[in-house]
């Protein structure tokens, strides 16, 4: 019965499945770009919705698609195996725990992005760091939600001596792994990590 229906309807399918995931889309989450109304190319006030991540300007034809930002994210042990984590000094989730990290800069590459984070955060020197995972997060700054691909690295540091909580981190200090608490974490994709990294 399926195999009939899929083969009846099998033209009308993709414009089934495109209307669906708009549906989906409009009555679950607001599009990317909803608080971007005019065009930025020629300044026309209907920047029309193109699709689930893109709009596009009738009068100028310019289109825009919206990509998450690369970010970065640091797990450090020192030799007793503790982990190093952050309390926020800042908003989003201000006073909850984090791990060094933070926004990639632009012609950076991520190992480069990580080391910078740390480095500022921590005053720790990265002098290794090895790829793990990635988890997709959303970030609330200045009203407006930024999506990102957080990507986790397990980091080697020249010396732990330096340490010292610095630009986003209010503290920084090691937990040992039996007493870290992934509730506490205040930023989604970090709580996820933080656990996958532990398999607790
Ligand atoms: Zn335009």
């Amino acid at each position: 019965m399926i195999k009939e229906n899929t083969s009846a309807f099998s033209l009308d399918i993709p414009k089934i499945m495109v209307s669906f995931t708009f549906h989906f889309y409009n009555q679950h989450m607001k599009h990317p770009f909803e608080q971007f109304n005019y065009c930025p190319q020629c300044g026309a006030s209907h920047f029309e919705i193109n699709d689930e991540k893109s709009k596009r300007c009738p009068l100028c034809g310019f289109v825009y698609y919206f990509n998450p930002a690369a970010a970065t994210v640091a797990f450090i042990l020192n030799e007793r195996n503790e982990l190093l984590v952050c309390q926020r000094a800042k908003n989003p989730a201000k006073g909850t725990l984090d791990l060094p990290g933070g926004f990639s800069d632009l012609y950076e590459n991520a190992e480069e992005g990580v080391a910078r984070e740390v480095l500022e955060e921590t005053g720790l020197t990265v002098t290794d760091c090895e790829y793990c995972f990635s988890i997709p997060n959303r970030y609330l700054y200045s009203g407006f939600t930024v999506h990102t691909l957080d990507l986790f690295f397990r980091c080697r540091v020249k010396d732990l001596q330096p340490l010292q909580a610095m630009d986003d981190a209010a503290e920084v200090y090691f937990v040992p792994p039996s007493e870290i608490n992934p509730e506490d974490f205040g930023l989604e994709s970090v709580r996820v990590g933080v656990k996958r990294f532990l398999k607790i």
